[in-house]
């Protein structure tokens, strides 16, 4: 039997600071993050070119700080250096699974990870790397949503795929509404005219305004990361 052709040759995974909780309350979950790993080598398998944008909710986010009475820029430099921690553990995650990879931080931090240099990351992915981003865009006021956006287009990538713990868009938020009813696809304009909660609005305006579609769907779902690669009809597409 041939191998299953891919829907897409160049992605980028953005994966949230919580999808390394496992079922911790608060940091990473080796486990949960190898197992993270091993569906990314899975993908990278099929000859598919991955770059990832970390967060690290997981860890800190520029809310709680100024909520416990932070100014928001130091609570979001807090909030970029737990994104680079969750860098260094995927990075590790996926070289235990044999997987080349190259954690490109948006912050300088030499001794962990290299700089942002477009032509050059996108030079790793053709060489078969993952390509791991963290530090968001390495300045306060903006989400890693909104960095997953920006690294997407420079570095080309044909989609993003969005994880969450939830199986798509929603018109409610389907933990608490049990009458939530989840989207097959969604225009740009209707997740910000509804105020839907996707990616942030910033995010989603860069994605539409350059045509850059978006994939929602459950990361929980073993196997889901592939069968988004594969451009199976799960989760919401926003287009
Ligand atoms: N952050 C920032 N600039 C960026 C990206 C992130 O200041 O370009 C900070 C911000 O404080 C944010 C935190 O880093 O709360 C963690 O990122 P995010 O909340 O996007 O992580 P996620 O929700 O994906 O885990």
């Amino acid at each position: 039997m041939s191998a299953p052709k891919p829907a897409y040759q160049r992605i980028l995974l953005k994966l949230s600071g919580e999808s390394l909780l496992g079922k911790l309350d608060y940091g990473i979950d080796f486990k949960t993050t190898l197992s993270i790993a091993q569906e990314i080598k899975d993908v990278h398998a099929l000859g598919v070119q991955i770059a990832i944008m970390i967060g690290g909710g997981n860890i800190f986010r520029g809310s709680h700080g100024t909520a416990e009475g932070l100014d928001r820029v130091s609570a979001d430099q807090m909030g970029l250096l737990a994104t680079i921690m969750n860098g260094i553990a995927l990075q590790n995650a996926l070289e235990k699974l044999g997987v080349f990879t190259r954690h490109v931080s948006a912050l300088e931090i030499r001794a962990m990870a290299e700089p942002f240099i477009r032509r050059r990351a996108i030079r790793h992915l053709e060489k078969g790397r993952v390509v791991i981003f963290s530090a968001g865009l390495g300045s306060p006021y903006f989400t890693t949503d909104t960095a997953a956006a920006l690294r997407a287009l420079e570095i080309k990538a044909e989609v993003i795929l969005k994880a969450t713990k939830v199986d798509g868009v929603y018109t409610a938020d389907p933990l608490k509404d049990s009458k939530a009813k989840r989207f097959g696809s969604i225009r740009y304009m209707n997740v910000l005219k509804r105020g839907l909660r996707v990616m942030d609005a910033t995010a989603i305006s860069l994605c539409k305004d350059n045509d850059l579609p978006i994939i929602v769907f459950n990361l929980r779902k073993n196997g889901n990361i592939k069968r988004a690669v594969l451009g199976e009809n799960i989760g919401t597409k926003v287009y």
